[in-house]
């Protein structure tokens, strides 16, 4: 700098300003943020809190980072940082953290002195933990397993870092609420209390006005009171109330202005509204708590912004004296409540399905993205698996584990991932991860079943010389093992591994290239196979994906399915010898005709008691016949199209991936294409070409009674760009009243009425939208002689929109959005070659009838093997030495014991110190099933064989503490009108320490934590 310009005038006017008397006076202002409830006021609880999506509009790693701000600027790193020297500044200031897959990626990062100051923010209270999973799961589209898989992973990280058990659950964001999430991922977590935002808005209307919108909700027909919950619906939204109390740094709300020196002071104001806000609150709320979240979607980056507001608003509020505020949690909250009020109104079953205003059902997004849905379906099972077999290996510190498919999975159940309502981009982040996850699982699953085999041979563990292929592409037919040459003495070895506790019969589908094969079993007999042609649509299917997702030509394609029967032992494997034929039977040929469309002729198909009739004048099935149960029943299946609104000027609602709002809908005519019948010893099936973009596939296996349907639809076709969402149609001739039957996230079954709600007077503007409920393991009809059921393979939006019909959305395929924040219409599409169409979604769903009263039996086995099918693995060998060197069977559990059928193992986990992790479930209702809704026993010692159990430890649902703990903490509740309990549910009781049976009632899942007196190892049978 070289010269100065002085200016006399402006410096004198500096230094005046400086000087002036008003202005030195140090404006340090301390507010009292102290305060506390007060029983005699209005008590306004502010829960300051951050809603953190695990991916929607970024990816989760783009939200944590905060990268990728063109999208939305957003950044989780900064919201925890930031917190710190906030919390710190005061300690009054209190803070809530919800989603542990953000909490540890930043705990990870953190000094030794930062997360010495974070766990006494946690140790005073400052800080807590809410909710707790991974992430804040949907709840529609998830299935129960799911659920406790994701919370147990964030709960115990959880105690095991910090040593404390969330009590409160916090499902704000997600768009309904299922049965399931009260009962048992609320009261059986131990949590106190329930909170959620998203209710339909004629039933949050009609609560409002009767001050219901919190109530005791007690989820289960069958548990009752004992696994009830307080729950708490906002009365708007998990933001501030109306009155703009936002305070992130671009909010636009007021400030609140208490220097009396500048310009626009404005306390007086801001404390009137709000002292107003409070009171209209409170208008419509019981007792004098009413619960402010203070807080929205990624706020908090710079956490001091909200924090110097609340305070002055605390300390200004509270000199003004009409109501009382503070600093809370949902936990503060609920003691108040539990403390003011003795009895609340009673809510049973759920909170589906949700509109947020007139025809804007958020219905479509239980069947958008099915394809993300089916995997994470899949690797749910897989996991399941997995975790078994690592457990029965050893967890290993050095090999492949399953924790990243756990992590991969547990950021899937988020309420944008598998819920269909992510970016595109996002989507594809999932499952990326789901597939890096498989990949160490796939690794992990085949050298323990290398090492099982081989601990014939080779003493404990040690790196297994097995080689295992397995064949994740297996629904498109690609399966490079099995599609081996077997010409020249070569064998295929399958090792088939069944994860549940029942012996299990089922019938293999593999891809093979040789004719002549025949099929052996582990004692060397040549067991009953069938070649099945491969139609050209699923070659056509291989060709494509394998271009797309192996990023090669496969030109060489099998010509057949290889079918044949097996038998597994619970929790065990068994394995099976593939060659060519040398002499024998060998595999069966179908038998192949095909029927011209227009010729008055019928067919049937079916290998056992059941038998189904297709008419080729109808181009479709029309009869249901089993002779064993005697019940013959006309049936007719069909698919059509809803054309989705698209939005006018005046009326901006489309649908998209959350609302399903049709225009019309149209019947997809059989089409003129012949059927062809495929029939054979083990399976008879009915090829269809329904149209050029839905081929089907209709199939009775041998000792199945029931019908299985797999379905191709897509590419959905966009030359008109008009979204269609595309629905099958089953339709019986049952009467059935408007009534049907849909599962709680693939758990208890709800009774649902055509356009009826229990809980309001429903006004029905979308006849169908309206009528659409998530279905993850099936739905049902009854007309007080027969049931009729409809099971599937992931979840589906379905109803029954007319008396004796079910109806599943397969897929859909949208040209705008919703208007509901993701910006993205729900275009799904594959590219292979720089030319790109819609997706082409494949599935099954299978259906059956039964007498009334036993279709339940059907329901809960069959449902449990969709969802664990049986695991395939794959060598291949020269010559025939496998079975001298290698055990050919294996069970985990005793050879001489299964688990009752009523009850399944939803868990095996090795969890480091001799630990297993065991959770048990049963499956029936009360009163589903006159044998089976009964209490089961279950034998511990028999499920662990050779090992000494030492400790057994019954725990909460997310094995974070220990049940009898739990029970200890746990708030009673009061529903009105109800005098004490409404009578004790039906409950398994203690564990008898001497003979280890656990008993278990129906729909109890109880967990243990099981110890042993020596380290889990290989079991030498
Ligand atoms: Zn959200």
């Amino acid at each position: 700098m070289t010269t100065i310009i002085f200016q006399p005038y402006a410096l004198l006017a500096a230094l005046a300003l400086l000087l002036s008397p008003s202005l030195v006076e140090p404006r340090f202002m301390v507010y009292n943020t102290t305060a506390g409830i007060d029983p005699g006021k209005l008590n306004v609880h502010l829960v300051p809190h951050t809603h953190d999506d695990v991916g929607w509009l970024k990816t989760v790693d783009q939200y944590y980072v905060g990268s990728n701000n063109s999208i939305q600027g957003a950044c989780v790193a900064n919201v925890l940082d930031s917190l710190v020297p906030a919390l710190l500044a005061d300690k009054n200031r209190k803070f809530i953290y919800v989603e542990i897959a953000f909490f540890q990626r930043w705990w990870t990062e953190q000094s030794e002195t930062i997360k010495n100051t974070v766990k006494q923010f946690i140790r005073s209270g400052q800080l807590e933990f809410i909710n707790g999973g991974m992430c804040m799961h949907d709840e529609a589209a998830v299935h129960y397993i799911d659920m406790i898989d994701q919370t147990t992973l964030g709960h115990r990280f959880i105690v095991e870092e910090f040593g404390v058990t969330p009590r409160i659950g916090w499902q704000i964001d997600p768009f309904g609420h299922s049965a399931v999430q009260a009962y048992l991922l609320g009261a059986e977590l131990g949590f106190d209390s329930l909170y959620f935002g998203r209710i339909d808005y004629q039933d949050r209307a009609k609560r409002k006005d009767e001050k219901s919108l919190e109530v005791v909700w007690r989820g289960s027909k069958s548990l009752g009171s004992s696994a009830q919950i307080f729950a708490g619906a906002f009365p708007e939204n998990y933001e501030p109330p109306p009155g703009g109390f936002y305070y992130e740094v671009d909010s636009d709300s007021p400030v609140v202005q208490d220097d009396v020196n500048l310009f626009d002071y404005n306390v007086q104001e801001r404390v009137d509204a709000f002292v107003a806000a409070a009171i209209s609150q409170a208008n419509i709320t019981r007792t004098n708590h009413i619960m402010w979240t203070m807080g929205t979607d990624f706020q908090y980056q710079y956490a001091n912004s909200w924090f110097k507001q609340m305070d002055k608003l605390i300390h200004y509020v509270n000199k003004d004296g009409r109501v009382n505020t503070f600093y809370s949690t949902p936990s503060i909250y609920t003691d108040a409540k539990h403390a003011a009020a003795k009895a609340w109104p009673l809510k049973t079953e759920d909170y589906f399905p949700y509109a947020d205003r007139e025809n804007a059902y958020w219905t479509g997004y239980f069947t958008s993205r099915p394809a993300l849905k089916r995997y994470v379906r899949i690797l749910s099972g897989y996991y399941l698996a997995a975790r078994q077999l690592e457990f029965f290996q050893g967890r290993s510190d050095s090999g492949p584990k399953t924790d990243l498919l756990a992590d991969a999975l547990a950021i899937a159940q988020h309420h944008d991932a598998v819920s269909g309502t992510s970016k595109q981009h996002v989507a594809n982040d999932y499952a990326k991860r789901l597939a890096l996850g498989y990949a160490e699982a796939e690794a992990l699953v085949s050298s323990s079943l290398a090492s099982l085999l081989e601990s014939k041979s080779f003493s404990k563990k040690g790196n297994p010389s097995t080689k295992l292929e397995q064949c994740p592409l297996l629904n498109i037919s690609y399966c490079p093992p099995s599609e081996a040459d077997l010409s020249h003495g070569k064998t295929l070895t399958v090792v088939i591994y069944n994860p549940l506790g029942w012996k299990r019969q089922d019938l293999i589908q593999i891809p093979v290239k040789t004719e002549d094969i025949s099929v052996l079993d582990s004692e060397g007999k040549e067991v009953v196979s069938q070649l099945v042609p491969i139609p050209d649509a699923y070659l056509n299917l291989r060709s494509y994906h394998a271009k797309i997702f192996l990023g090669n030509t496969v030109n060489d394609a099998p010509k057949y399915w290889l079918v044949f029967s097996v038998s597994v032992p619970p929790l065990g494997f068994n394995t099976y010898f593939i060659s060519a034929a040398k002499g024998g039977a060998g595999s069966a040929k179908s038998r192949v005709s095909t029927i011209q469309r227009g010729e008055k002729s019928s067919v049937d198909i079916g290998q056992g008691s059941l038998a189904v009739t297709f008419s080729s004048e109808a181009g479709g099935i029309t009869h249901y016949d089993n002779k064993k149960s005697t019940l013959m029943e006309p049936v007719q299946q069909s698919y059509s199209f809803y054309t989705s609104f698209n939005g006018t000027e005046k009326d901006t609602q489309a649908s998209g991936a959350y609302i399903f709002r049709p225009n019309n809908s149209y019947v997809i005519s059989q089409g003129q294409a012949p059927l062809t019948v495929v029939h054979g010893p083990l399976v008879e099936e009915v090829h269809q070409r329904i149209n050029p973009w839905i081929y089907q596939i209709t199939r009775l296996g041998k000792g199945k009674e029931h019908v299985e349907v797999e379905f191709l639809v897509g590419p959905i076709p966009d030359s008109d760009h008009v979204g269609k969402e595309v629905v099958t149609q089953i339709s019986t001739s049952m009467q059935t009243n408007k009534t049907f039957y849909t599962d709680a996230s693939g758990r208890d079954f709800l009774k649902r009425v055509r356009d009826y709600r229990a809980d309001w007077d429903l006004k029905v503007d979308q006849p169908a939208a309206g009528n659409y409920y998530p279905i993850n393991l099936g739905i049902f009809l009854e007309d007080g002689k027969k049931e009729f059921s409809v099971l599937v393979d992931r979840s589906f939006g379905g109803s029954s929109l007319r008396d004796g019909q079910v109806e599943l959305m397969l897929h859909r395929r949208l040209f705008h959005d919703d208007g509901r924040g993701v910006d993205e219409a729900l275009n799904e599409t594959t590219c292979a070659e720089k030319k790109c169409q819609g997706l082409i979604v494949q599935g099954k769903y299978y259906f059956r009838f039964d007498r009334l009263g036993e279709g339940a039996r059907w329901r809960r086995s069959f449902g449990q093997e969709i969802y664990s099918p049986l695991l395939l693995a794959f060598a291949e060998q020269d010559g025939d030495h496998w079975s001298s060197t290698r055990r050919t069977t294996f069970s985990g559990i005793d050879a001489s014991y299964a688990l009752p059928d009523n009850v399944a193992i939803l868990t095996l986990q090795d969890l480091g110190d001799k630990k297993v992790l065991l959770r048990l479930a049963h499956l029936y209702e009360i009163g589903e099933d006159k044998d089976l809704s009964q209490i089961a026993s279950i034998e511990l010692r028999k499920l662990f064989p050779g090992k000494q159990i030492g400790k057994v430890s019954e725990m909460s649902l997310s094995a974070n503490q220990e049940r009898s703990e739990m029970e200890k903490k746990r708030l009673v509740w009061q529903v009105e009108g109800e005098k004490g309990e409404d009578g004790k549910a039906l409950r398994g009781g203690p564990i008898d320490p001497n003979n280890l049976v656990v008993n278990i009632a129906p729909m109890e899942i109880r967990t243990f934590v099981v110890q042993f007196k020596e380290s889990p190892e290989i079991l030498d049978a």
